[in-house]
């Protein structure tokens, strides 16, 4: 029997560890301890997504949150430390990029024990990001490293990675987007529900902390949906951090052209994506599933880690500049279409990465 001890805290890790779960339930070799960090722990940035993606209860919850980085990832060290000692898995598993995910990669390789990577070799090139030192971090103490895509690998060896250690598995979020898709469709999860028409609004999300820590990227952000808002209907989901930093800066006026909803679940978002004439994102997450549901998208940042979209021509970067060119930019991929490309895999990753994981 493979042990594995999952270590997750932030919502994109959730919706990855999911599809992983229900692989390492089906197969008698194999078994699973999840720890939960408790980095995101509001009911509708967690337990919406245990509950709708059928994820197992956490064996042990940290509740470490809403610290400093260094101080979170300090605590989440010590933490994990203590249960992977107890646990004595084969693996740790850690997921993308998050305080979480470089405390557990840490805290394994520090013991000794086999750290595997899932979503690595993803690189911003901007050491700004918080995502990115995780990352870098991460990947250099891991044993294994499932790459999403070619571009991941790529990373990996010219940062001089063994090629034993890296297996391009494909990204298990394109097999969250196929499997929870289906389900979204069997409960009649739909824009129209939301009274939206199909294809005509825009969907938008905004957390990075490039983003809501600047103020002045913030406000031209804000302005630049709001612009887009007189011609066509945009939802707004709001990450807590965003909504946190909205009402300290006292910026509610730039949202009442904009529909602010609060995070949604899974299942839902994926309705939305899949109808939205534009979706409008910092999140990694989000820019691949338009892609999934063939939406074309706006990346709100001045780089990203899934550039293979961009020159497929699926993704731009919105110049940040004015909030003018935001609201160009966003009204102008309307309708767009990009290359007939399949840089993701085949739906299968989560198979793929238990089956390696208990061969080794
Ligand atoms: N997501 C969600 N509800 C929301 C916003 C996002 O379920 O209100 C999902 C989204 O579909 C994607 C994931 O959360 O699967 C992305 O997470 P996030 O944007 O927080 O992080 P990132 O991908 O940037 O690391």
């Amino acid at each position: 029997m493979t042990r594995i001890l999952t270590v997750v805290g932030a919502r994109p890790q959730f919706i990855k560890a999911a599809v992983v779960s229900h692989q390492i339930a089906k197969n008698p070799g194999v078994s699973e301890c999840l720890v939960h960090t408790g980095q995101h722990h509001d009911a509708n940035m967690s337990d919406v997504f245990f509950e709708d993606l059928a994820i197992p209860p956490p064996a042990h919850h940290l509740g470490i949150a809403g610290l400093s980085h260094g101080a979170m990832t300090g605590r989440m060290l010590e933490g994990l430390e203590g249960i992977i000692k107890a646990e004595a898995p084969d693996w740790v598993l850690v997921y993308g990029d998050t305080n979480s995910t470089v405390a557990g990669a840490l805290a394994s390789a520090k013991l000794g024990v086999p750290v595997a990577h899932i979503e690595a070799g993803l690189r911003s090139f901007n050491r700004m990001m918080p995502e990115e030192i995780n990352r870098v971090l991460t990947d250099h103490c891991s044993d294994l490293l499932f790459t999403p895509t070619d571009e991941g690998t790529a990373n990996l060896l010219r940062e001089g990675l063994p090629p034993e250690r890296i297996v391009q598995a494909g990204d298990v979020m394109f097999d969250a987007a196929l499997h929870f898709g289906k389900l979204a469709a069997e409960r009649n999860l739909s824009a129209a529900a939301r009274g939206l028409c199909s294809g005509d609004y825009v969907l938008a999300t905004v957390h990075r902390q490039e983003n809501t820590d600047d103020i002045r990227a913030l406000k031209k952000i804000l302005e630049g949906l709001s612009e887009v808002a007189m011609q066509l209907p945009v939802i707004l989901p709001l990450h807590p951090r965003t909504r946190a930093r909205i009402s300290a800066e006292g910026l509610e006026p730039l949202t009442t052209k904009l529909t602010v909803l609060d995070p949604l679940g899974y299942l839902e978002m994926i309705a939305l994506e899949s109808g939205a004439a534009v979706i409008a994102t910092d999140s990694g997450g989000v820019q691949k599933e338009a892609f999934f549901q063939r939406v074309p998208c706006v990346t709100l940042r001045t780089e990203t880690e899934w550039t293979e979209l961009v020159v497929a021509g699926w993704n731009r970067l919105a110049p940040m500049d004015t909030s003018e060119q935001i609201a160009a930019t966003i009204l102008n991929a309307r309708g767009t279409r990009g290359a007939d490309v399949a840089p993701y895999g085949d739906g299968a990753s989560a198979r793929k990465i238990i089956a390696r994981l208990i061969d080794q």
